[in-house]
């Protein structure tokens, strides 16, 4: 072939690859075939929690909030990447009204049934586009009692009012992919009457008031579950600071509660510099705590960068705990909800270690305490029987007793290789029960086959605790 010929094809070809890829990032290009997205992702306790179909990247939510009559208006903007042709694909809600819905700008058809919200765009989307899809709500958000009768959602308080996501709380307030495995980046702006903060995950943008309104702009830079997204809204005191290796602290405290919860909310740069000497690097650029009023919520929760306490529960051992989630379960978060005590046996066991390296009380005066309750062997701590039992004592204690049973067996040196190795292996990750029980044998190089049959999954109580 002549030279002039085959330039002319060239360009030719390269015209064709800029016409074929136009307005379609990342599309693979061919006949698109869609079919709907499903509706759930099968999780073992709430199969309808999650959608297929998709994988969202980022979250862009403005929420306008009035305490006064309770009413959100909102609107979600989320981008995400098509895993398969889609025809239609669903987003989880529960409860609010949907106003208008796009997918590129341009309209796309709503319907709901029960907690699924399906959109239908008016063109069909290809295998590996980026889309944006953008929804209108509004409404009086709910609060939803779990299976285990604590109350999670959207909560109203004294003064305002928090959201909180788990397991599925975060339904309550935006539309989304509220399964832990799609995790994505987030903006979350909120506009409230001039007076009340507003309080998010990440790092605060910026704050303005104006016209008897202030919106907060919050940055979370690195993925979250939507289950660790938090919003709180009230009259807190809140501060700035700056730990020794540079992240960012941002506290707020409800006002009658800030004297009585100063003294420990100063602790977090020195908790969170022991723990990445024991973890590793924090996988956050920002940490903090939200500090409410004893009533108006029942539990702390590990909510990404802000963990948010009850004052009756802020004390330094439930500091420490939803702190380590920060390494456990929200970098590495559970591939199911099956997964859950991968969550709560790192965080009650570096309770444990809290208390052996500032209280001189060894771990194993904790596992002997544990092994002793009843109540931490109602079920093995891999399989609870429903989702009532998530939050159950096995969980938790039974849970930090399969890592002081890995720490007997491999000694203090690769336990603690294990500690700071398998957040650093999955960081920002989802990770299984069985990537865990591989991950600590490759890591010791030997079998804990019986450590698993036992302690993991083993019925009942074993005779002795060695
Ligand atoms: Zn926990």
């Amino acid at each position: 072939m002549e030279r002039r010929t085959r330039a002319v094809l060239a360009a030719a070809a390269t015209l064709l690859l800029i016409v074929g890829s136009a307005g379609c990032t990342g599309d693979t290009g061919g006949p698109v075939d869609g079919a709907p997205g499903a509706a759930g992702l099968r999780d073992p306790y709430f199969p309808k929690l999650g959608n297929g179909g998709y994988d969202v990247r980022h979250y862009d939510l403005r929420l306008d909030y009035d305490p006064a009559d309770g009413r959100l208006d909102a609107t979600a903007e989320i981008t995400a990447r098509a895993t398969q042709d889609l025809s239609a694909f669903n987003l989880d809600l529960a409860g609010l009204t949907v106003g208008r819905a796009t997918v590129d700008g341009a309209p796309a058809a709503v319907n709901r049934a029960g907690g699924e919200l399906t959109l239908r765009p008016r063109e069909e989307i290809g295998k590996g586009k980026v889309f944006r899809t953008t929804v209108t709500y509004s409404g009086v958000p709910r609060k939803i009692t779990d299976a285990d009768g604590a109350g999670e959602g959207w909560l109203r308080t004294k003064d305002g009012a928090l959201a909180l996501g788990e397991p599925v709380g975060s339904t309550a307030w935006f539309p989304g992919n509220h399964h832990p495995s799609d995790k994505a980046t987030y903006d979350i702006t909120l506009t409230v009457p001039a007076g009340l903060r507003a309080v998010s995950n990440g790092t605060l943008r910026s704050e303005r008031t104006a016209g008897g309104r202030t919106t907060a702009v919050w940055h979370s830079a690195e993925p979250m579950a939507s289950y660790l997204a938090t919003v709180a809204i009230g009259r807190y005191e809140t501060r700035t600071a700056t730990t020794p290796s540079g992240v960012a602290v941002h506290t707020a405290v409800d006002p009658t509660v800030a004297a009585d919860s100063s003294a420990l909310l100063d602790r977090i740069p020195e908790i969170l510099e022991w723990q990445q000497e024991n973890f590793g690097p924090y996988p956050f650029s920002s940490t903090g705590a939200i500090v409410e009023a004893a009533g108006d919520v029942g539990y702390a929760l590990e909510t990404q960068t802000r963990p948010v306490f009850p004052q009756d529960a802020f004390d330094a051992p439930t500091l420490v705990h939803e702190l380590a989630h920060q390494w456990y379960g929200n970098s590495v978060s559970p591939a199911t909800w099956r997964d859950m005590w991968l969550n709560e046996s790192f965080a009650t066991y570096a309770e444990w270690l809290y208390a052996e390296d500032f209280e001189d009380t060894p771990a194993q005066r904790r596992f002997e305490k544990a092994f002793a309750d009843e109540a931490n062997w109602a079920f093995p701590p891999a399989e609870p029987p429903t989702a009532e039992n998530l939050f159950d004592p096995p969980v938790y204690q039974r849970g930090a007793m399969v890592l002081h049973k890995i720490r007997q067996t491999v000694g203090d040196d690769t336990f603690y290789e294990i500690l700071a190795g398998w957040p650093a292996k999955h960081r920002h990750g989802n990770a299984s029960t069985e990537d865990f029980t591989a991950y600590v044998e490759d890591v010791a190089g030997e079998d804990l086959g019986d450590v698993w049959d036992v302690w993991l999954y083993g019925d009942g109580k074993p005779e002795r605790p060695q």
